[in-house]
């Protein structure tokens, strides 16, 4: 079909996102793929006979607005049983399309035309699409390569009287890295008496490694009273196809979200959310995930080390990245491309999550995926 009139983008820098990409070359070569976050693993039989229950049993009609409010309650309570927070399930948490309309409601709601946000790179890629299409305007701070730490007396320096966001991600896509309790307090000192909100993305807040805690904002009660957390199901439950995530925060700053969230999805699955409230009541369901994932790091790791990569610590996430500098030194979007298409395990090359493509040589690996799969990626990670 051919369109007559002129399109005037509203993102004209935007292409298609990196996980699509690698993702697609991946399936169209046959590739093992270990670029896009997803799990290669079935999921809990448990968790989907509760959704088939609840679907049979009739809840099959439009979610409350907010949410379930049984998984309000629950959310809350798992907050509260961690953290030690108090975050009121009617006016405090809401159930979102997963983390990424989470992210976009929360940004819509406070970002004005002019407003100035700031995101620490490399950064997942939604962040400053939304900033753009508000009419607002990033300031970038580099995490310090090669530990991957907040500089923050560089995050200080942005800051004016324009700035309205600080967007944080812990523990960190793409990098693996996690903050810190001195990050934090720093964080809440730039911060304090200032108009400034904080956007802490937190949907890896289970899969962090070697006995560490994960620093929520909501340990710092004085900072958690100025931020927006986002969580997702998807990670938690390896439900990344399910669409379910949520956001805590204070009532004032919740209602501005919902007045978007409402006209963005109104509500998300219903039938899921009442499955996820009753799978949360078992605590070990999310508390044996670091031992899990750890299990599997250190499996990929192990068999790594034979190769000419150079592993970066991940201390979270499911992810891991490679230096391959001893190996190359081609671009990493085209190292990528062509270890996917010569020897058949696809990556996500890390350049792509700064806004000035960074190239540092590495690339980012998902071990979020079985023991066959890790072996056998890695043996042949060890013949490049
Ligand atoms: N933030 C980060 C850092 C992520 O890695 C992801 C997963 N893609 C999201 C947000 C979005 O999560 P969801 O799939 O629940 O939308
Ligand atoms: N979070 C996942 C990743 O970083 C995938 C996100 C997506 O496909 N949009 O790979």
């Amino acid at each position: 079909m051919k369109f007559q009139g002129h399109v005037k983008s509203r993102l004209p820098n935007a292409g298609t996102s990196i996980f699509a990409v690698m993702s697609g070359l991946a399936n169209e070569v046959g590739a093992i793929n270990l670029s896009q976050g997803f799990p290669d693993f079935p999921i809990s039989m448990e968790l989907v006979e509760l959704v088939n229950q609840y679907m049979h049993k009739g809840f099959n009609q439009y979610a409350p607005m907010p949410g379930v409010l049984a998984l309000r309650e629950a959310i809350a309570a798992k907050a509260f049983d961690t953290f030690g927070i108090t975050y009121d399930p009617a006016t405090e948490i809401n159930i979102t399309a997963g983390a990424t309309e989470g992210i976009f409601c929360v940004i819509t709601a406070m970002i004005h035309p002019g407003d100035e946000a700031v995101i620490i790179e490399p950064a997942y890629d939604s962040y400053a699409p939304a900033v753009e299409l508000c009419g607002g305007t990033v300031r970038y701070s580099s995490l310090m390569v090669p530990s991957y730490s907040v500089n923050w007396p560089e995050v200080k320096s942005l800051i004016n009287s324009r700035t309205k966001m600080i967007m944080i991600n812990t523990p960190h896509n793409p990098t693996g890295s996690v903050l810190s309790a001195a990050d934090l307090k720093e964080l809440d000192h730039i911060t304090r008496n200032s108009n400034i909100v904080v956007m802490s993305d937190e949907v890896y807040e289970h899969l962090i490694f070697d006995g560490t805690r994960h620093e929520s904002v909501c340990y710092y009660p004085e900072l958690a009273e100025r931020s927006f957390v986002i969580g997702s199901f998807g990670k938690t439950f390896h439900t990344t196809g399910w669409k379910t995530g949520f956001i805590m925060a204070p009532a004032v700053l919740m209602a501005e979200v919902r007045k978007v969230h409402q006209f963005v999805v109104f509500a998300s699955n219903t039938p899921i959310q009442y499955a996820v409230a009753d799978y949360l009541k078992n605590k070990e369901n999310y508390l044996q995930l670091p031992a899990f994932y750890q299990q599997k790091r250190d499996l990929f790791t192990g068999l790594v080390k034979g190769s000419r990569f150079k592993i970066i610590p991940s201390y979270g996430t499911y992810f891991q990245l490679l230096d391959y500098s001893a190996i190359s030194d081609e671009k990493e979007m085209d190292f990528a491309v062509r270890v996917t298409k010569e020897f058949g395990v696809a990556s996500v090359p890390v350049s792509p999550f700064y806004h000035d493509k960074q190239d540092n040589h590495v690339l980012r690996f998902c071990f979020a995926k079985t023991e066959k799969t890790l072996i056998k990626a890695a043996e042949i990670l060890c013949t490049i």
